[in-house]
């Protein structure tokens, strides 16, 4: 849970910071947080000043220190990057977020409600946000969850060894602070619409579903058992981590040799979450080259370290096996000195018990199917307005995050989920005013 260094060290990089007039950290920070301003404080031991800092635009920053790819963001931004001494800024986020945690200082504080009602749908990084926003503006927010705990992909799909679930959990304890109150093992759509959530009192009601539908690939042998989504596999995890699940649900087990298809961060996740598990062997198959997978690199190349199999250039033809899968038929492909990928005509069979798909997630349409008026696109994401920022087709319904925008990043979750928050308070406020002319 704590970080891996101590304030003395923090206060010494922190002193290598520039103070730059034009900080280029802050504009590659998609919440542009106040990255020399928090490293000033950090500098001057200041680590409360710090924290305040920090939570001005974010509202989770122990996760954000360690799971935003800091290396593409503000750490390429860095003047000193160049020279290849840059800041090295996910660290010191991480620092402040755990030092302020263990010594107990900064307790956000509990502003009493009196701007309206909101409920949130999901409690996921975009959920989390919208809720600690509007808690800190003054509203009464709910947050509505299907799992049993709070914490969407951050809890249920970024495993534990890369974050915690004691800093998700801690995270999610300072957004109750603020007041927040959480309604888990509640699924919106089958347990409770969103019209009856209108008729319970709700001002607005913000969407932030993520993408919970796996996609699959529908080649022979798709319904062979042993070929499995990892997203499922990851949530069965956590589940069993957290008590909520027996050990022999766990769809992987140690004789297993596991077959990942997909180079994503799932896929990266995955598979490092079942050689954890002891499985026997573990490769990753994609049907691109290295140079285009998505996972971070940093990601990609503990995979390698780990001992993590990687088969480039592979398309999925169909899976093998009578009773349970065997393996998976792959055509071999070639990749052009212009980088243009082309099939070879030979085909090989890559020996598997377990196959877990990573080749990307879609939203559910349990909520759109059960209300009347929320648009979404012919891939099922939710379209939304810019003005009031993040509203839907249907008035006083928003959405943002995953659901929007399709599976990106933590902090791009936040970011938008930022300015929805923002268009939530604008529009329950007009509503407010006419109602009190009425
Ligand atoms: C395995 C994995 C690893 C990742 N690694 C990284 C990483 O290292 N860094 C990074 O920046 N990003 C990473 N991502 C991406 C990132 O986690 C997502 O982009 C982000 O979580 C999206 O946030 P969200 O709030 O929109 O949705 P989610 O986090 O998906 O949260 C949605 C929440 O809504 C709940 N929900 C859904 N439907 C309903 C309903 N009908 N009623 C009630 N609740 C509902 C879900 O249970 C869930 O809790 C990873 C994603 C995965 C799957
Ligand atoms: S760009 Fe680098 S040196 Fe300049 S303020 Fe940001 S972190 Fe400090």
């Amino acid at each position: 849970m704590n970080s891996n260094i101590n304030i003395q060290e923090a206060i010494k990089e922190a002193k290598r910071c520039l103070n730059c007039a034009h900080p280029l950290c802050r504009t590659g920070c998609p919440i542009e947080n106040d990255i020399p301003g928090f490293i000033k404080a950090v500098a001057q031991g200041n680590i409360g000043q710090a924290s305040a800092i920090i939570a001005e635009r974010s509202n989770l920053p122990a996760v954000c220190g360690r799971v935003c790819p800091h290396e593409l963001q503000c750490e390429a931004h860095c003047v000193l990057s160049k020279k290849n001494c840059g800041i090295r800024i996910g660290m010191l986020e991480r620092f402040v977020a755990d030092f302020v945690e263990t010594m107990n200082i900064c307790e956000p504080v509990k502003i009493s409600s009196r701007h309206g009602k909101v409920a949130v749908i999901g409690s996921g990084p975009a959920g989390l946000t919208v809720a600690g926003d509007l808690a800190k503006l003054g509203f009464e927010v709910t947050v509505f969850e299907a799992q049993p705990e709070p914490g969407g992909v951050l809890l249920f799909g970024i495993p534990g060894f890369r974050l915690s679930k004691d800093v998700v959990n801690r995270e999610i304890a300072k957004i109750k602070r603020l007041g927040v109150n959480f309604r888990t093992n509640v699924l919106v759509g089958p347990d409770i619409t969103i019209d009856q959530m209108f008729a319970e009192g709700f001002d607005a009601i913000f969407i932030g579903t993520g993408t919970a539908l796996p996609k699959v690939l529908n080649i022979p042998g798709c319904t062979l058992p042993g070929v499995l989504t990892a997203t499922y596999f990851l949530s069965t995890v956590t589940l069993f981590q957290s008590g909520h699940l027996e050990a022999k649900e766990i769809p992987v087990t140690t004789d297993d040799r596991v077959l990942v298809i997909g180079a994503g961060n799932v896929a990266i996740d995955a598979a490092r979450t079942a050689l954890r598990l002891g499985a026997q062997s573990v490769t990753v198959a994609y049907r691109r080259t290295v140079k285009e997978i998505t996972a971070l690199p940093s990601e990609y190349e503990a995979a390698v370290q780990e001992g993590i199999q990687f088969r480039w250039l592979v398309s999925p033809l169909r899976y093998v096996g009578e009773i349970k899968v065997s393996g998976l038929a792959v055509e071999l492909l070639e990749a052009d000195v212009a980088g243009d990928i082309h099939p070879t005509g030979k085909q090989e069979i890559i020996p598997a018990d377990k196959i877990l798909l990573a080749i990307g997630q879609r939203p559910a349409a349990r909520i759109v199917s059960t209300t009347e008026g929320i648009s979404v696109d012919s891939y099922g994401y939710v379209i939304t307005k810019e003005r009031p920022y993040g509203m839907t087709t249907r008035p006083g319904v928003f959405a943002g995050g995953d659901v929007v925008h399709g599976p990106k990043t933590v902090v791009l979750a936040m970011k938008e989920a930022k300015k929805v928050a923002a268009g939530i308070a604008m529009y329950v406020e007009a509503k407010k005013l006419l109602e009190a002319c009425n």
